[in-house]
């Protein structure tokens, strides 16, 4: 599909100094945005500067949280090509959510067109220090006028991109991890497993207090019987036990991650063995305390891999120690490798941006 452009009239000083991006902070000079209403389904595709959405103040998402949200990279190539990272798999778990929010679906041909489209445009903006990349943040929004509790009769799809400086600025850097055990991230049957922004909302408390702590993050039990490890924040988590990759299984109220999944797929190739199932908390103390738990970090687009340093759980803790562990370190080189083009794709998990207006 041909997306028609509105081309700004007032490009954006870019920054000069990557090592001061931060993540989030700096948008583009341009935006996708898409419609949507019972008539009309989806329309109005179009690619417009970057600007403040218009919405009426009773609208849906801002009163009932009726929004789902994608999170991938650009990322600049030696030879200049810009590359992305698997977006099909983005586009498909953009429906998946959308079902589960009452949401309608957007026909992924279109998310990728719109994706491609848009950073095309937007290709000077990819920065080019290492580890840095342009973050693309595909949004949908409950639209409307009416304060009932049902779904939107009206909803936009955008997509902003920003580009975010690197990760580990100073070398990977293992992060300190408080284990809740009073609050909850989802429960079983909620939207743990949609990516929507009142995930996000609820867990804000739990992981402000952990920080005054001194913690980076949250890790989250379940919500049924506050036993059974999660996730992190906005990351899938993986523990090596005994020399076995061992993550929690898709349950319905964790996110399936993308970085997850080809964690898990590589491991295949690279003869690690896998384990997917629960993973009580006080197992991982007494496989510690075994010297059997010999890795743990945490996997999700923003740092692909990020080494936990240490877990701490109702006073107790789990060192792991300052450095990267070996499997952490293996997928964190080949999966950059691979999306930066440093690395051949056998999978065919990058797609080049085709050069159109750029
Ligand atoms: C996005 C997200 C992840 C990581 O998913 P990736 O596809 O690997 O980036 C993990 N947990 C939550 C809650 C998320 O929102």
């Amino acid at each position: 599909m041909e997306i028609p452009i509105t081309r700004t009239s007032l490009p954006k000083q870019k920054y000069t100094d990557e090592s001061k991006l931060g993540f989030g902070v700096v948008f583009t000079d341009h935006m996708f945005i898409a419609n949507h209403d019972e008539e009309r389904g989806w329309h109005d595709a179009r690619i417009v500067p970057y600007r403040p959405l218009e919405i009426d103040p009773a609208s849906p998402v801002l009163h009932y949280s009726i929004e789902i949200f994608e999170g991938l990279k650009a990322y600049l190539y030696e030879d200049g090509e810009v590359g992305l990272f698997r977006p099909e798999q983005n586009a498909a778990r953009m429906n998946r959510s959308a079902y589960r929010m009452c949401l309608p679906p957007i026909d992924e041909q279109l998310q990728l067109d719109a994706i491609e489209t848009l950073v095309d445009l937007e290709r000077d903006w990819v920065p080019r220090a290492p580890g840095t990349a342009l973050y693309l943040r595909p949004t949908m929004i409950g639209d409307g006028c009416r304060l009932g509790v049902h779904s939107a009769q009206k909803h936009i799809y955008f997509i902003i991109c920003s580009p975010s400086g690197a990760f580990y600025p100073n070398g990977i850097k293992p992060v300190r991890i408080h284990i809740e055990d009073a609050y909850v991230r989802a429960v079983r049957g909620g939207t743990g497993n949609a990516k929507t922004g009142g995930n996000y909302a609820s867990s804000l408390l739990a992981a402000v207090m952990a920080q005054e702590k001194g913690f980076d993050q949250v890790l989250w039990l379940d919500g049924r019987e506050n036993r059974y490890i999660e996730e992190v924040g906005a990351m899938n988590t993986m523990f090596v036990i005994d020399g076995v990759l061992t993550t929690p299984a898709i349950n319905g109220s964790i996110l399936e991650g993308i970085t997850r999944m080809s964690v898990l797929e590589l491991a295949g190739e690279f003869g690690i063995p896998v384990c997917e199932r629960a993973i009580p908390v006080d197992e991982l103390f007494e496989a510690y305390e075994a010297d059997a738990l010999t890795e743990a970090f945490g996997t999700g687009t923003a740092a692909v891999i990020s080494p936990i340093g240490e877990l701490e759980y109702k006073g107790k803790s789990i060192c792991l120690g300052a450095e990267i562990g070996p499997v952490a370190k293996r997928m964190y080189d080949t999966l950059t490798g691979i999306q930066t083009g440093r690395l051949a794709d056998a999978r065919g998990w990058t797609k080049i941006v085709p050069r159109k207006h750029g």
